[in-house]
Order: structure tokens, then C-alpha cells, then sequence
């Protein structure tokens, strides 16, 4: 037998995951424009991990009818656009999160305490945290504030005892999980999660009503002097059901930035709130026997005050829920064409709502709201983050306010129209996301180097001048 060991050659001894990056990288280095064109698009999509790739051009014609090119993309590195994907989900893309949960942050923090076009007395309007929570529908194991799940033992219909004397740890993966899943009552659960916003603005009428009462005033009366402005977010519980979170501020009807309305502090606000919440219900979509919803008992109304920077940890606690989906993983971040999701990591009981969800879709009586579409949300229907009208400033305001600041950066002054010249763009969607899995891997080192450059100035050590290499085992 030879003493020679049989060496492989180099290129099998990197797995071909890695060989698929490196030959990327090689590849764009080789590429027109090389490595500088393209972290140029990466950070000015600010590390975005799915951006949209968009190909053409916008040109301008003036009275002589010649048309003159203003941009193309044909000019760019490969000839495409990056446009970020714009996520709010964390488990999508937390560039783009990051982004979003900024945003919400200021749009949430404005009606609080003023800025970004709202009075900072603002801040003299009494407001309050109120947090509501949907019924149970069956025993699931959880975390008591004693540590305990569910001592004491009954035994259900089918056999089972619903007992269990564990202390699970936060992280543990049977938290939210029914203890008999034939008791647990899933079609209940999907139809409280399918009416939850209607039983909210059912809430905030009653709510005013409330407050009128308690200072004197008729229902008539109320509504037309009084007006409770919200931002609100939706948090998915493990067992599958929306509580909702609200900041709800008291103001006066159509002047609503204006001066605080008399006579009413963040107590007298806390409980109408608590009168209307506990009051108030609503009709179970697609029921034939009258059957209503209503809050579970647990209700919790915070007041929010300034003092110990009590408004901006109220709309930091608001903003964390924001980005945030259906599941921890990810899994139901978008819709299920056939209301199954076959991954292994979705817990059985999320997966019950799921498909508890697809097949309530199919039932007549629920045609008009069209379940199907949100079984990735177990029934919830709408947006996560939602506010009132007169709350502060907007997502789009706050995202044209941003480009302005960019473009003044830059130097960039807006054009000034000229007469009769005609704008046109041509766009082409050619597919998302990065095309080489080595286009990836330095996308993501552009993300990494702008997220450590935000902490960096947040905690004002001096910047490493810009497209320094980062070294993280240094910080
Ligand atoms: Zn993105
Ligand atoms: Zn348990
Ligand atoms: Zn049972």
C-alpha cells in the first residue's frame, strides 16, 4: 500500500457554499466599476438585504420636442438601480427595519411630545398607554408573574388533565401551546383576530362617550368637543391572538394640536378608557346567532408623562412592536398561496390557526372578508402599526423629509420647473435581491459597517473616516 496520502486539489476542499461566494467576489471585482460601484448602490440603500433591481431611464423634453436623457441606468454598476425593499419586518430585512422602527419611533414620539410639524405643547394633552388583551380560548401552557403554568388540575372532556407543573424559561418553544387542542377553541381565536379592528374603533367611540360622561357632557356633545387621537400597534401573542397597544392622547375636536382640553388629566382618561374597554363589544364576523366579542379581562391603562423621559420610552415601547410579524421565525412574514406553511420550525398550534384560517375561509357566511388572504396572520386582518388622522406628521411625510436632507447633503438643489418641459420614466422590474451569493456576502459587510457607523455616532466616538474597514473585534 502507498505511504502517499491522497491530498485533494484545492478547490474541493472549500465547501461549495463558500466557492459560490468567492467566485461572486472575484467576479465583481472583474466586473465594469469593480467593488466602488456597487457598495456606492449597497449603502445607498443603506444595506438593504432585498433590494429591487430596476432598469431604465427618465427623460425630459422641452418645447423643441428633443428629448434629453437625464438618467439611465445603463450608467450604473451592471446597469440596474437598487431600490430597498422597504420592509418593516425584522425577520425579512433588519436594514430596512431599522429604518421603519425609526420612523415609527418619531411619527409616535411627535404626538407626544411635539415636533415634526406638531406644537411642542402638545405635551400638556393628557395621554395614556393603554394595553388590551384578547379572552382566552382554551388553556395554553404559560408564564404566570409566580413562574407557574397551571397548577391546579382539571380534567377536559377528552381525558386529558389540564395540569402542568413546569416553570418554563422565556425562550421556552411550548410556551403559547394548547394543553388539549381539541378543547382549544381555534375557529374562536381566528374570528377574534379577524374583528379585533372593529372592536378597536368600536372602543374609541365608546371612549369618548366615556369621557363625556365622566365630565358632564352628552354623547352629542362629547363627539363634538372632544376627540381621543391614537397610534396603535398590533402584538402577536405565541398562543396566535392580537393584543393591541395604543397611546391615546385627549384632545380638543378639529384643534387638535391646538391648546389641551379643560378639565381632563391622564386619571380621568385612564378611566374612560378602562369603562369603554371593558363596555364596549362587537359582532363575531359571520355569526347567525348574534355572538359578540369582547377585550379579555386583562386591561392596562399607563399614564404617560414627561417626566424621566416618561413620552419617549412610551414611543420606543410603541416602535419595538412594530417591526415585529406573526411568528419569531419569520415564517408567516407573507401570504400562503395554499394556507400551509411545511416548514418544521412553525409550532404546531400556530399551524392549527393557520389552517383553521384557510378553512374558515371557505365558509360562506365569512365570503365578504376574505380569511384566505390572512391566514399568514391567523385571521388579523390590516396594518400593524395604525394611528389617527390628527396624531402627528406621516410615514410618507417623514420619508420625503428624509430625501430632502439627502439631496441638500449632497449639494442637490431642486430644479425649478421649467415651462413645457415633459418628464418621462421608463422603468422595468428585473428581479430582487442580489444576484451572486458573493454580491450578498459584501452586502451584507456594507450593512455591518453602516450599522456599527450609527453606534458610533450615537455614542459619539469619534467616525472612522468613511469606507474604513471595520475591524468589530476592536469595539
Ligand atoms: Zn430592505
Ligand atoms: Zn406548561
Ligand atoms: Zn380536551
Amino acid at each position: 500500500m502507498s505511504a502517499i496520502r491522497h491530498i485533494p486539489p484545492p478547490a474541493d476542499v472549500v465547501p461549495p457554499a463558500d466557492r459560490r461566494v468567492v467566485e461572486g467576489i472575484l467576479a465583481r471585482l472583474q466586473r465594469p466599476g469593480g467593488l466602488d460601484d456597487f457598495t456606492t448602490q449597497v449603502r445607498a440603500v443603506r444595506g438593504c438585504r432585498r433590494p429591487v433591481r430596476l432598469a431604465g431611464r427618465v427623460t425630459a423634453s422641452g418645447p423643441s420636442g428633443i428629448p434629453e436623457v437625464r438618467f439611465d441606468t445603463r450608467r450604473l454598476s451592471d446597469g440596474v438601480l437598487l431600490k430597498a425593499c422597504g420592509s418593516r419586518r425584522e425577520t425579512v430585512c433588519p436594514p430596512c427595519a431599522s429604518l421603519y422602527r425609526g420612523d415609527a419611533f418619531a411619527l409616535v414620539a411627535a404626538g407626544l411630545r411635539g415636533g415634526k410639524g406638531v406644537p411642542e405643547t402638545i405635551g400638556d394633552h393628557p395621554a395614556v398607554l393603554l394595553t388590551l388583551t384578547a379572552p382566552s380560548f382554551g388553556a395554553v401552557h404559560r408564564r404566570r408573574p409566580d413562574g407557574t403554568c397551571h397548577s391546579t388540575s382539571t380534567r377536559c372532556e377528552h381525558g386529558r388533565a389540564l395540569v402542568c407543573g413546569h416553570r418554563h424559561p422565556e425562550s421556552d418553544p411550548a410556551l403559547g401551546q394548547a394543553l388539549c387542542p381539541d378543547c382549544y377553541d381555534y375557529e374562536g381565536a381566528v374570528l377574534f383576530n379577524a374583528g379585533v379592528s372593529e372592536l378597536w374603533r368600536r372602543t374609541t367611540i365608546y371612549a369618548v362617550r366615556a369621557l363625556g360622561s365622566l365630565l358632564g357632557l352628552s354623547s352629542r356633545q362629547a363627539s363634538r368637543q372632544l376627540r381621543l387621537s391614537y397610534v396603535k400597534v398590533v402584538e402577536f401573542q405565541k398562543r396566535g391572538s392580537v393584543h393591541l397597544h395604543a397611546l391615546v392622547r385627549a384632545d380638543r375636536w378639529e384643534d387638535e394640536h391646538g391648546a389641551a382640553p379643560a378639565g381632563i388629566d391622564p386619571d380621568l382618561l385612564a378611566t374612560a378608557l378602562q369603562m369603554a374597554a371593558r363596555r364596549v363589544s362587537a359582532p363575531v364576523p359571520g355569526s347567525t346567532t348574534g355572538a359578540r366579542h369582547v377585550w379579555g379581562t386583562q386591561i392596562d391603562t399607563t399614564f404617560v408623562a414627561d417626566a424621566e423621559n416618561g413620552r419617549a420610552r412610551a414611543a420606543a415601547y410603541l416602535a419595538k412592536y412594530a417591526t415585529k410579524g406573526t411568528d419569531e421565525f419569520g415564517l408567516l412574514d407573507h401570504r400562503l398561496p395554499s394556507g400551509i406553511c411545511r416548514d418544521v420550525r412553525l409550532p404546531e398550534h400556530l399551524r392549527m390557526l393557520v389552517g383553521t384560517t384557510w378553512s374558515l375561509g371557505e365558509d360562506e357566511s365569512l365570503a365578504g372578508i376574505g380569511l384566505q388572504r390572512w391566514s399568514h396572520t391567523c385571521g388579523f386582518r390590516g396594518h400593524f402599526l395604525t394611528k389617527s388622522r390628527r396624531w402627528s406628521t406621516t410615514f410618507g411625510e417623514l420619508r420625503s423629509e428624509r430625501q430632502r436632507w439627502r439631496l441638500k447633503q449632497k449639494g442637490v438643489t431642486e430644479e425649478p420647473a421649467t415651462e413645457g418641459m415633459v418628464t418621462t420614466s421608463e422603468w422595468s422590474f428585473e428581479g430582487s435581491g442580489y444576484v451572486t451569493a458573493g454580491d450578498a456576502c459584501l452586502a451584507r459587510s456594507v450593512e455591518e459597517q453602516l450599522r456599527v457607523g450609527r453606534v458610533l455616532e450615537r455614542e459619539s466616538v469619534p467616525r472612522l473616516p468613511s469606507g474604513a474597514p471595520v475591524e468589530l473585534g476592536v469595539l
